[in-house]
């Protein structure tokens, strides 16, 4: 047995998963654009956020998303998508940067927990691309992030576009989608048999508005 699947089998006998069914990632992605829709239009309805949802989700969790974002403090994933407890597993690094830690959280929530969406969600004007683009150093462990964005700035500059650090946002996340698509053995297998999505989008923090990227 493989660690996974032990993982997998110690989490279902060890916690019953909460009680909701698993629904596609189509349907994922709807649920996340009228989440928003609701949050920038000022009509959050705050679902699932109740003392009876805490007692609901206490005893196992059916995330119906994961959220590989930037810890960025302007991008509270649950607020700009108007989700409640229990709803979006989320893993979070300045510039949404995936490492080993991070693609073994991603596959848990996959494999363990059922999640069948993954949205890679970057955000205008984000901090870690803005180093990667401007700064020629950086001290301690922030190379790691700045190292892992630079070749999507590369690839932004080879197109020479009007405003650098837009296209190396939206290349960054491209480029993350197509590394989680790629990631064996667990990812790229799920997404070869058609059963997950692995998507892109992009918060605007000038409006809340979270623009889903074509891949
Ligand atoms: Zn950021």
């Amino acid at each position: 047995m493989n660690s996974l699947k032990l993982v997998a089998v110690i989490s279902l006998i060890s916690c019953a998963v909460a009680n909701s069914q698993t629904i596609s990632p189509d349907e994922s992605i709807r649920q996340l654009k009228l989440g928003n829709l609701r949050f920038v239009e000022g009509k959050s309805i705050k679902p699932r956020q109740n003392f009876e949802r805490i007692k609901e989700v206490s005893t196992g969790q059916k995330p119906f998303a994961t959220i590989v974002g930037c810890s960025d403090s302007r991008v509270p994933n649950e607020i700009i998508f108007d989700q409640g407890l229990g709803d979006l597993f989320i893993v979070r690094t300045a510039g949404q940067v995936s490492s080993y830690a991070s693609w073994g959280s991603i596959e848990f929530a996959e494999e363990v927990l059922g999640t069948k969406l993954i949205v890679v969600l970057g955000h205008t004007a984000c901090g870690a691309v803005n180093a990667a683009v401007n700064l020629p150093e950086v001290p301690g462990h922030i190379v790691t992030l700045i190292n892992a964005i630079k070749p999507a700035v590369e690839k932004a500059k080879s197109t020479q576009p009007q405003d650098l650090i837009d296209a190396s946002v939206r290349e960054n996340i491209k480029m993350q989608v197509n590394q989680l698509k790629e990631l064996e053995p667990v990812l790229a297998k799920r997404v070869r048999e058609g059963s997950i999505k692995i998507v892109g989008a992009l918060y605007h923090l000038e409006t809340g508005k979270v623009e889903f990227l074509e891949n």
